[in-house]
């Protein structure tokens, strides 16, 4: 089986309950949740004049296709009352396919790993708490070593 990681961010309403009821939408889509790493609360990305988010990271296996997860995904965001706002803007959910196993993907809708991901400190971090030995694809180091540099204070742990 491949090694999907999905990361799920909001700042909107109440976080954490929408991080709970984001994991029972997937659940209910025969998503089955593998792993699921603690709560971390992160300073907003692009607009900093916003709440800050409360973010996870899941190790999920599954049937579909990229696409399809992506698909279903959106559906989810849509479902749970997301509108469009703008880029880097507050969001009530927002559900990412960091990796999907090896596959590096590069269309219109999907890009596989997730564009931003090596840029973000605490998503390097999450992944890396949930598979510290996961090679990502297009690099010859193991989670746990890209992430040994980030400094403690980028990271806030929200709850367990
Ligand atoms: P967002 O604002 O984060 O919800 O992303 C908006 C769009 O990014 C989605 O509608 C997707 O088509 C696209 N996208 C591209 N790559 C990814 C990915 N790895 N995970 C999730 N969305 C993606």
């Amino acid at each position: 089986m491949e090694k999907i990681f999905l990361l799920l961010g909001t700042n909107l309403g109440n976080s954490k309950m929408n991080l709970d009821k984001a994991l029972n939408e997937i659940k209910k889509c025969r998503i089955t949740i593998l792993r699921q790493s603690k709560i971390y609360k992160t300073k907003p990305w692009g607009y900093s004049d916003q709440p800050d988010f409360l973010n996870l990271g899941i190790e999920v296996s599954c049937h579909y296709t990229p696409v399809q997860l992506l698909d279903i995904l959106k559906q989810i965001e849509k479902k749970m009352g997301r509108d469009k706002g703008p880029r880097w803007g507050p969001r009530l959910i927002d559900i990412d396919i960091i990796f999907y196993g090896k596959k590096i993907i590069k269309t219109e809708r999907l890009t596989i790993p997730h564009p931003q991901f090596f840029n973000r400190p605490f998503a390097l971090h999450i992944i890396a708490e949930l598979a510290p030995d996961f090679i990502p694809p297009g690099s010859d180091l193991k989670m746990r070593e890209i992430t040994r540099e980030i400094p403690d204070e980028e990271i806030q742990i929200y709850c367990d």
